[in-house]
């Protein structure tokens, strides 16, 4: 660590909050807390950071991952605020604020899956790639798109979880989908984790691979990727989320993408060319942090570029 600056990174998911100490590449300490109310949240990610000082010595700046909507443009007055969220509590607070009054250090924030693309970007499973889209299958679905290394914003941070989209005629019935904007209408509502969930009926880890379920999920997601490969057609799509622990999605996935396609950009990729387009993770639970550390030693170099 000798001389190196030492950042903060939050990873602030509906579920848990992974604090993180370390330098703008690398992790040194990390502890994992329980997403409760936002101020004992705050409260308690911010005992972690007081401990980090004391056997570290000065946090420069933190960069926060969150879970979205948040505001994530620097220029507006609320940046850094929650904004509509059905989690108790959330809704429109503004993180930002909250951890820079207790810390009294610059305190920088995008979302969740921005922050873990950055990171598979420059030291994962798209280091060298150009046009990449990551995708989070979890709690909820979440997407992010990189192009020449910028991430793609527009007045707000995408919001591919709640893409539209058909629901198949052998799904469950009796399943209405989860999401509680558009129940199963969405992918997240037919596809996050809680989807699977409510209608496996049993934790996830205890489905057989063969169990039709999975071939509807994989089917969704394929959607979901197709649907954003026709919109900006990335050289690579990368899959993470706890969902995605099941590897033999991945298979599948690709089976349905192709099915799904249907010989439409058969002038452009091959079937099999999708093994190298359609991957896992590469830096399995860091890049979130990693990413929160890269937004927190860019902002505090260079406040101006990166959102
Ligand atoms: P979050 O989205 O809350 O940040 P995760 O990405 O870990 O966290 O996703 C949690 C979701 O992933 C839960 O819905 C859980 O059921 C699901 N999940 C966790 N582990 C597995 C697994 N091994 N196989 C399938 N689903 C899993
Ligand atoms: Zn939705």
């Amino acid at each position: 660590m000798d001389g190196q600056a030492i950042f903060g990174a939050i990873e602030a998911g509906g579920t848990k909050f992974v604090c993180s100490v370390g330098t703008d590449n690398s992790i040194v300490a990390t502890t994992t807390i329980e997403t409760t109310d936002p101020e004992e949240t705050v409260a308690r990610a911010c005992l972690f950071f007081d401990k980090m000082r004391v056997e570290m010595g000065c946090i420069r700046a933190l960069g926060i991952g969150a879970f979205g909507p948040v505001q994530i443009d620097p220029s507006q007055s609320n940046y850094g605020c929650i904004l509509e969220t059905p989690k108790p509590g959330w809704a429109y607070f503004d993180i930002r604020k909250a951890f820079m009054d207790r810390l009294a250090v610059p305190v920088w924030v995008n979302t969740d899956v921005n922050c873990a693309l950055l990171a598979e970007a420059k030291w994962g499973a798209g280091e060298g790639v150009s046009k990449l889209l990551y995708i989070t299958v979890g709690t909820g679905i979440g997407g992010a798109l990189m192009h020449d290394g910028e991430l793609i914003n527009g007045w707000s941070h995408p919001e591919m979880g709640h893409m539209l989209i058909a629901r198949r005629k052998d799904d469950v019935v009796g399943f209405s989908g989860v999401c509680p904007y558009h129940g199963d209408g969405c992918v997240e509502g037919l596809a996050s984790g809680p989807a699977l969930l409510a209608r496996a009926k049993a934790p996830l880890h205890t489905l057989a691979a063969d169990s039709p379920i999975w071939e509807l999920e994989a089917s969704y997601l394929a959607t979901l990727c197709l649907n954003v490969m026709m919109v900006s057609m990335p050289q690579k799509i990368i899959l993470g989320g706890g969902v995605m622990q099941q590897s033999h999605l991945f298979p599948k996935i690709r089976k349905n993408f192709w099915q799904q396609c249907n010989g439409y950009l058969n002038g452009g990729i091959s079937e099999s060319a999708l093994e190298n387009m359609i991957v896992p993770v590469a830096l399995a639970g860091s890049a979130g942090a990693l990413g929160a550390l890269k937004i927190a030693a860019h902002g505090y170099l260079n406040s101006s570029t990166l959102r």
